[in-house]
């Protein structure tokens, strides 16, 4: 396992260790280096919710078998198309499987995502041409937990989740 598959099962494990509601988070949030090129989106206050609950931290993209550093890939209709054209649907069908499979085991009914990303999108994505633009739409795993009666907010929306 790479470094940051061990920083996850450590987080993971140290979070389980607790007795607080438990929210999945993807994990690049939590400072895990998991992102395409190797680095993390480190958010202060995602983590000061670590006070009041059991963050857990998913990344469907690793989970799903992609390695990291990865190819950027974008959402192009219901497929995920990597910059040079390759389709790699079936990993992140693959990861959000696997992230769902965690929320029943642990019986989680609430997750905090990254906005835009092709996997942890929630409402808003990039366009599929590479060009940053933005369209509505969800990340694959978004959507997967949320057909599954799994509230799914962003980060943008931090502040709707410290008032529950
Ligand atoms: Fe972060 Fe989700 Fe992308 Fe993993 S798949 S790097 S958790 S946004």
């Amino acid at each position: 396992m790479n470094k940051a598959g061990n920083d996850l099962c450590t987080l993971l494990v140290y979070n389980l260790s607790m007795k607080k509601e438990k929210i999945l988070v993807s994990a690049c949030l939590l400072g895990i280096n998991c992102k395409y090129d190797g680095s993390s989106n480190k958010n202060e206050k995602i983590l000061k919710l670590a006070k009041d609950f059991i963050l857990i931290p998913v990344c469907p993209e690793i989970f799903g078998g992609l390695p990291i550093p990865r190819e950027p890939a974008e959402k192009r209709g219901e497929r995920v198309i990597t910059k040079s054209g390759k389709d790699i649907t079936e990993y992140f069908k693959k990861g959000a499987k696997e992230v769902l499979k965690i929320a029943k085991i642990l019986k989680i009914k609430k997750a905090i995502f990254k906005q835009k990303s092709p996997s942890c999108g929630c409402g808003k994505i990039y366009d599929g041409t590479f060009s940053k633009r933005l369209i509505k739409g969800n990340g694959i795993t978004t959507e997967l937990l949320k057909k599954n009666k799994i509230e799914v907010l962003s980060e943008e929306e931090i502040d709707k989740i410290n008032l529950k």
